[in-house]
């Protein structure tokens, strides 16, 4: 599988976020099914764009991008997104590029002018077709800088030759740089093969970056070399696409900051990866993140209640109604996740009913195997979905810590006035602890009285 990676000259947003998450559902599950993965996903690494903000920071480009190569791996993890197979850089591989666009060269698909040197698409009569699109942003000026030295508006650039104070590479064309498309081809070609399985990337890559390099492949191979294409739709931000340019959408690290990681991985994975997903800021992480307070605190109560079968040993003792439920449970999560990868319809409909039951039985008088049985199951489910990083125990510590930060109040702080309610009831003064805990129910903190003592966990705070 090869991914189209990111151009780092920034810090990743909640667009590059859900993109690659769901490319990395799609790997666990398909090593889940028992298929060997080889995962490649490249770094722009040099590009317009670098060396503009580079010059600003008065930094070297490629150290520059090197920098912001860091960030995304940060990124990533917090995610749990797995790391690629091979993750190779531009810069790295210029001899690799370079030998495809001789070939290109070699084969009569381009002309140079002033030491750049163009595809032409008039020069390959099915240009456009492979995606069968209306060629809509196929204008001049629509998606580059319109260069009226082509001879064709759709003729795009395979090497780009050096201005000064710029990093280059020296060529048969002279001292220059790799276009854009021409490093997912030679890098596909080179770190899997001419024939590979899935092409994956954002659905704003299909034209013209896609398009173009099935056909730079094909001007190479004679025919195009992927099974499948994938493509992610976009997060909307405010009813608008996110462009880094625009700066409209969070970066991941904004939201990480305030949010755990895993709620912003559910929230991105609780829409199918060809929908738009509609980001409204604070609402839909509040929103995951109690979601997902829900899922590990259920787990958690499932541990504490089958703690002396841990080890497994409630095999053969489960009824046959739980055992019914286990079985419908997988056949669901295959049948959804092989069906398009229908992350939504097993998160939000079956794993919600599930821990539906998983409540329902906690609260009578339940059989322990059969909760041991069904812990363990939601949990081997969530792992291979990358939502089982740590212990339960951790992730709801993790996802309390996060509340706190967001109400602005220090752990210490709660249980003072949590003692303070205490005492207050005490006196009978039941408007002071109405207030203390409306006060902290506002903050996103909600008190909760379980049999002799009061704890708190996260809630959504006022006003979201
Ligand atoms: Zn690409």
């Amino acid at each position: 599988m090869y991914v189209c990676g990111v151009t780092p000259y920034d810090l990743s947003h909640i667009g590059h976020a859900r993109a690659y998450i769901v490319y990395d559902i799609l790997l666990r599950y398909l090593r889940h099914v028992g298929y060997e993965v080889r995962y490649v996903r490249n770094f722009t690494d040099i590009d317009d764009k670098i060396i503009l903000r580079a010059k600003e920071q008065g930094e070297e480009p490629l150290a520059f991008s090197k920098r912001f190569c860091e960030e995304f791996h940060k990124d990533m993890a917090d995610l749990q997104c797995l790391p690629p197979s091979e993750e190779p850089r531009v810069s790295d591989n210029i001899d690799l590029i370079k030998d495809m666009i001789t070939q290109i060269i070699k084969n009569g698909y381009t002309y140079t002018i002033e030491k750049d040197v163009y595809f032409s698409v008039d020069k390959f009569p099915s240009y456009g077709k492979y995606f069968n699109l209306k060629r809509q942003n196929d204008r001049p000026g629509a998606r580059v800088p319109y260069d009226s030295r082509k001879r064709n508006s759709s003729d795009f650039v395979l090497w780009k030759s050096a201005k000064p104070d710029e990093p280059s590479w020296d060529s048969p064309w002279g001292p220059g740089r790799p276009g854009w498309h021409i490093e997912c081809s030679a890098l596909s070609v080179h770190y899997l093969s001419s024939s590979f399985d899935i092409h994956g990337g954002g659905r704003d890559l299909i034209f013209p970056h896609h398009e173009n390099e099935v056909t730079q492949s094909c001007a190479v191979c004679t025919q195009s070399n992927v099974s499948y294409w994938m493509h992610n739709e976009f997060v909307i931000v405010n009813n608008e696409k996110i462009s880094k340019s625009k700066c409209n959408g969070p970066t991941i690290r904004e939201i990480t900051k305030n949010y755990h990681p895993l709620s912003l991985r559910y929230f991105l994975m609780s829409s199918h990866y060809r929908s738009p997903i509609n980001y409204c800021s604070k609402r839909s992480l509040e929103s995951s993140s109690e979601i997902i307070f829900y899922i590990y605190k259920t787990l958690q109560d499932c541990e504490e209640a089958s703690s002396q079968f841990r080890d497994g040993s409630y095999k053969g003792s489960i009824p046959s109604d739980i055992q019914n439920l286990i079985d419908s449970f997988r056949v669901n999560f295959e049948t959804s996740m092989s069906d398009d990868l229908r992350v939504p319809q097993f998160l939000c409909k079956d794993l919600m009913e599930l821990l539906r039951i998983m409540n329902i039985i906690l609260k009578k008088n339940f059989s322990v195997p059969s909760v041991a049985a069904l812990r363990k199951e939601v949990h081997n489910h969530l792992c291979i979905l990358g939502l089982m990083p740590t212990t339960t125990c951790e992730i709801l510590e993790q996802l309390k810590d996060k509340a706190l930060v967001r109400a602005g109040v220090t752990e210490k702080q709660v249980i003072l006035l949590i003692e303070e309610r205490r005492a207050a009831r005490e006196n009978k003064d039941f408007a002071k602890s109405d207030k203390i805990r409306q006060e902290l129910d506002s903050l996103g903190i909600s008190l909760m009285d379980e049999s002799g003592r009061t704890v708190w966990r996260p809630s959504m705070a006022d006003g979201i």
